[in-house]
């Protein structure tokens, strides 16, 4: 292969004629101009140097031969940016089939009839390169918006990421107050600080899920679940949103039991999201309806409301991320426009898909949630969505985290839901904790310097008693690749930051006050 830097390739063209005499005539002229060419021997030869790039190709119709297709198979295979010209020079007088052809698979094709006049031939391959030039143009212009894509979807990661931390202590605290009766200010300013602070931790949570949906980074755990529990637990999520807002809920579900292949957990986001939407969009005292239907193959899942409605020309893009349809109204100033991108991802990650409809402004609205419905038995051993379970008393509980106010609020919290609570700040103070305490739960934060989370969980392990605690892990992240790798270490437990009040009650009441009672 020719011996050219990246950008000259770029700018050559490509000569294949039959005739030794033609080519090297045509390469000394173009060389004379200042145009880059280089001759190929034959269609292999012109199939290699094309690879490593080319602005154009100058081909005689001679060497367009019947039958060979390889050229047009790359040609086909072009990114979207390119479409190489061909500069085809013909024989003089009727068309040949092998012309024919050569127009309609080789894409971006001009004749050239012989004999041609040098200044046409010189003409006709300068505006080829232009439009090459053109092209090259596009492709940069498509890189630097993929790059600054990436850079924004890791930057909503870090953002959302970064915004959790301090939120874990300032929620712990707020629940410490609420739970010991101790605000000074009043049980209402303790409310609403309780929720801002809840508010405040949605929205961070919808734009990590967004970011890690635009970077293909949420997995699901499929597995053939009954959809009754999914919905039940949905509803028991939305009801605080709809008693506060004195709308009435009418559920229908059949009595047959409908199994579907999904992930439970984003299977009730998803119910959860879109009754959450209807609470949102509906003036006080509205009716909400969630409709469960087995229309086989799939399951129809509606959820319709009385409120405000959807123009018909915004129902389209009422999914695309960042869209407010209602954007001057105060109802929308409470999100981000991610919601109803998150269900619609969800949806389409469970090979199902889903529709909105409005009859317009003041008509209500619908959301029509159709997935595919499978014949299989449902788990038992699955994910089950529990609800609070009843506390036992004095858990001993120790807590590790380097982020002394996480670690302080977290432990401030445990010890108002019951439990005797030991706090350390990294790996050397956990372990002889540990040893002197014997907790039923710890609660270990993932990444911290020194010994990490994972190493602390090793050498609890490893102890003679280090199966009797309960491994807790506290991580930012919360992906499910997180997930698997903690539940490999050892951990029963993986609490996103930060942990709220029911997962926490849950990690209480399932274990004993103590491993050594
Ligand atoms: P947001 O955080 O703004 O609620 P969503 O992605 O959940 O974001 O919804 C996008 C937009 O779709 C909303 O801003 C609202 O204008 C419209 N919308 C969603 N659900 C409903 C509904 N039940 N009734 C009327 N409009 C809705």
């Amino acid at each position: 292969m020719t011996n050219l830097p990246d950008e000259r390739r770029e700018r050559r063209l490509l000569i294949l004629t039959p005739f030794g005499k033609d080519a090297a005539l045509v390469e000394a002229m173009l060389r004379n101009e200042g145009i880059e060419c280089t001759v190929c021997a034959d269609v292999s030869g012109l199939l290699r140097e094309l690879e490593s790039g080319a602005a154009a190709i100058l081909l005689a119709e001679e060497v367009v031969v019947e039958g060979d297709s390889r050229l047009a198979a790359v040609i086909s295979r072009q990114p979207s940016w390119s479409d190489l010209p061909i500069l085809l020079l013909t024989r003089p007088g009727a068309e040949s089939i092998s012309v024919g052809n050569a127009i309609s698979t080789l894409g971006n094709v001009t004749l050239l009839e012989r004999p041609m006049r040098v200044v046409a031939l010189s003409s006709a391959i300068r505006s080829a390169l232009r439009a090459r030039a053109r092209q090259y143009q596009t492709r940069a212009y498509l890189l630097e918006r993929d790059q600054a894509d990436r850079r924004k979807d890791e930057f909503l990661a870090t953002l959302a990421h970064e915004l959790r931390n301090p939120l874990a202590p300032i929620r712990n605290w707020v629940n410490v107050l609420r739970l010991s009766g101790t605000g000074e200010s009043g049980p209402e300013f303790l409310e609403m600080m309780d929720r801002q602070v809840n508010h405040m931790v949605r929205l961070v949570d919808d734009l990590l899920e967004l970011s890690r949906i635009t970077r293909g980074k949420i997995e699901l755990r499929m597995e053939p679940l009954e959809l009754a529990p999914v919905v039940a637990a949905a509803v028991e999520a939305s009801r605080p949103l709809i008693e506060s807002a004195r709308h009435t809920l009418a559920v229908s579900m059949p009595d047959e039991p409908i199994v579907v292949s999904g992930d439970a957990i984003r299977l009730a986001q998803v119910i959860s999201n879109l009754l959450n939407n209807a609470v949102k969009y509906t003036d006080h005292g509205g009716c909400i309806t969630l409709d469960v239907r087995l229309e086989r193959p799939e399951v129809v899942i509606t959820v319709r409301d009385t409120g405000i409605g959807i123009p018909m020309a915004a129902l389209p893009r009422v999914f695309d991320m960042f869209v407010q349809v209602h954007e001057g109204d105060v109802r929308a100033q409470t999100g981000l426009g991610i919601g109803l991108t998150l269900v619609r991802s969800l949806v389409e990650m469970h090979g199902g898909r889903v529709e909105a409809r409005s009859e317009g402004p003041g008509a209500g609205s619908e959301f029509v949630v159709r997935l595919p419905a499978t014949a299989l038995k449902p788990s038992t051993a699955g994910s089950t969505i529990s609800g609070v379970p009843e506390l036992r008393e004095m858990a001993r509980v120790l807590v590790v985290d380097d982020n002394h106010d996480a670690a302080d609020s977290l432990g401030a919290l445990l010890s108002v839901l019951g439990a005797d609570v030991r706090i350390a700040h990294d790996g050397n103070r956990a372990l002889e904790l540990f040893d002197a305490f014997h907790p039923a739960a710890t609660f270990l934060d993932l990444g911290m310097p020194g010994m990490d989370g994972f190493e602390i969980a090793r050498r609890i392990r490893a102890r003679a008693d280090g199966r009797g605690t309960m491994l807790v892990a506290l991580t930012g992240w919360g992906q499910e690749r997180d997930r698997r790798r903690t539940e490999e270490a050892g951990f029963a437990r993986h609490l996103a930051k930060p942990a709220d009040l029911d997962s926490l009650q849950d990690v209480l009441s399932s274990i004993g006050p103590s491993v050594h009672g």
